[in-house]
């Protein structure tokens, strides 16, 4: 860390995300107590959908895991993202072997974006790509339409429906033959990752994987 780094440090002093805890000098973006005791996926951080590979994820959508995503969304924590970016890497290296030509994430839409202010998948992406090392860190979709979060729409059916149709490819010329990593916050039912998947797919790219930072435990 450089002169500017210690002095952002002292005047703002980083808090665990996921608990708000002051972090001392050994803890790096999280505390130890959080870094023990989250609710990590392990050995179930697979989700498969139609048209991706696999989806993996560091963390199931509960607790503390959860709070704080929802904090990150709605209630402008951006800065979680170093220290969330840095969980979904590990998982990412861990899990999906392979290399990536491409990194992305699932775009919202635009009026939800203004409301926002940030784009919390694609800060999530880029914080990951830094992480993997992946220069190429791009926006490859776009959202054609507001729909209603898929949070709140009960069934698999239902929540294939909401989505369909609702994202477009943004440069097609650039996705041919690539195999590309699509970043969200949270899978469900993988109906979303599905969807842009299924864009990605039609429009050239040779595979796509995914990477959230939590899943819903189903
Ligand atoms: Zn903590």
């Amino acid at each position: 860390m450089g002169a500017i780094g210690w002095a952002l440090k002292l005047l703002f002093p980083e808090k665990c995300p996921f608990c708000g805890r002051l972090l001392g000098e050994e803890e790096i973006g999280l505390c130890e107590k959080c870094l023990r005791e989250l609710p990590y996926t392990g050995g179930k951080c697979k989700t498969n959908g139609a048209f991706f590979g696999s989806c993996v994820s560091p963390l199931f959508y509960e607790g503390a895991a959860r709070k704080a995503v929802l904090r990150f969304k709605f209630s402008g924590k951006a800065s979680y993202a170093a220290c969330f970016g840095e969980l979904l890497a590990d998982c990412v290296r861990q899990n999906l072997p392979g290399s990536f030509d491409v990194i992305t994430w699932v775009p919202l839409s635009p009026r939800r974006h203004r409301k926002r202010g940030y784009s919390q998948a694609r800060l999530l992406a880029e914080a990951a790509a830094a992480e993997l090392g992946v220069g190429n860190c791009v926006e490859l979709l776009k959202k054609r339409r507001n729909t209603p979060a898929q949070s709140g729409i009960k069934g698999a059916a239902a929540r294939r429906a909401n989505v369909s149709g609702a994202f477009e490819a943004s440069r097609s010329d650039a996705l041919i033959g690539k195999r590309i990593l699509l970043i969200d916050d949270v899978v469900t039912s993988g109906a979303t990752l599905s969807e842009c998947s299924r864009v990605l797919m039609t429009h050239g790219a040779e595979t796509v994987v995914c990477a959230t930072l939590c899943k819903a435990r189903r």
